[in-house]
């Protein structure tokens, strides 16, 4: 029998980092095609093209790029992949899943991946992250639904899954949700059927400026009263609890949601902003009625995400619609 094929990109991370020299700290430097010649098994699994795109660590990785990786990945499909498999770091994880699910047209799966531990490290991760990805990314249940984040067994939808510890094996949850599925001996089982998906065209601009900004107590507005002559296009606030600001930030979003986009979403990590419950000054009965909007369950992240991807394709009238179905 034929086997699948695979296509897979690294671009750095500390799946890929080890030290140059003994007591140094670890760095990008193991290519994709050195990650995947360690899995022995993977020669079974499918048929395997790999390309090192970059070894970079994922905090220096931008919106460019991942759309130059995207035409990489749309090429792979076209070319007969059954799937593709992305590895990098995992500091942003939470966000570029979230970025390539929204332009991720295809019904074959795009899965990322990375570890927690470095390629040099005892119990190193990686290795066992990588092939449960391609088990994943072969398995036809795993067609249709979108972006996929696969690390420590788990399987998690792009728009659910955040970091949520720094250092430990399991730094990765799908609050509210759970993971969507498990690697249960070797075998992909997911606990959910998928989930319908928005996509969207690929942005014509890419200069768009988004700002995040957190509430923190007793914080200062100057410098969320000046964005707009910053020249930003959009703010995503991680608001306090259900959404809310202090009654001086309120003020302040006021302004600044009459000339560009402001949405406000929970910094608590997870849950819901609330819509319709309090009405003091800076909650979310106030914000709305001052022109912001809420993101639902998105979290501040990923709210930044669909807000450059919607600026970008100048589809911003349609972030209500998108943030509602969160
Ligand atoms: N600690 C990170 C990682 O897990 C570094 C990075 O994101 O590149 O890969």
């Amino acid at each position: 029998m034929e086997l699948p094929k695979l296509s897979i990109a690294a671009l750095g991370g500390t799946v890929s980092m080890q030290a140059r020299n003994a007591g140094e700290g670890v760095v990008p430097t193991v290519s994709g095609e050195t990650l995947v010649s360690a899995l022995e098994e993977l020669k079974t699994l499918a048929k395997v093209r790999i390309e090192t795109l970059g070894l970079l660590p994922s905090a220096s990785l931008d919106f460019e790029f991942l759309l130059s990786v995207l035409s990489w990945a749309n090429f792979q499909i076209k070319q007969g992949a059954t799937g593709v498999i992305i590895t990098q770091g995992t500091d942003t994880l939470e966000e570029t899943s979230t970025f390539f699910d929204y332009l991720w047209r295809h019904p074959e799966p795009l899965i990322l991946t990375g570890a927690m531990r470095s390629a040099d490290q005892a119990g190193a991760d990686g290795p066992a992250n990588l092939l449960d990805a391609c088990r994943v990314a072969v398995a036809d249940d795993s067609r249709g639904r979108g972006v996929q984040v696969v690390m420590n067994g788990q399987i998690h939808s792009a728009n659910a899954v955040r970091k949520t510890d720094s250092l430990a094996l399991h730094a990765f949850s799908s609050p509210i949700t759970s993971p969507v599925g498990l690697l249960v001996e070797a075998c992909v089982r997911y606990l959910r059927p998928p989930s319908p998906r928005n996509v969207l065209p690929l942005p014509q601009v890419t200069s768009q400026r988004i700002a995040l900004v957190e509430a923190t107590l007793s914080a200062d507005s100057a410098w969320l009263e000046n964005l707009v002559a910053l020249g930003y296009d959009g703010v995503v606030i991680a608001g306090f609890g259900a959404g809310h600001v202090s009654a001086s930030w309120a003020r302040a979003i006021e302004q600044v949601a009459a000339t560009i986009p402001v949405v406000i979403a929970t910094r608590t990590g997870s849950g819901s902003t609330a819509r319709s419950s309090y009405g003091f000054s800076g909650s979310e009965l106030d914000l709305i009625g001052k022109g912001a909007l809420m993101a639902g369950f998105l979290c501040p992240r990923k709210a930044r995400i669909l807000l450059w991807l919607l600026v970008g394709c100048q589809r911003q009238d349609e972030l209500a619609d998108f943030l509602a179905a969160d």
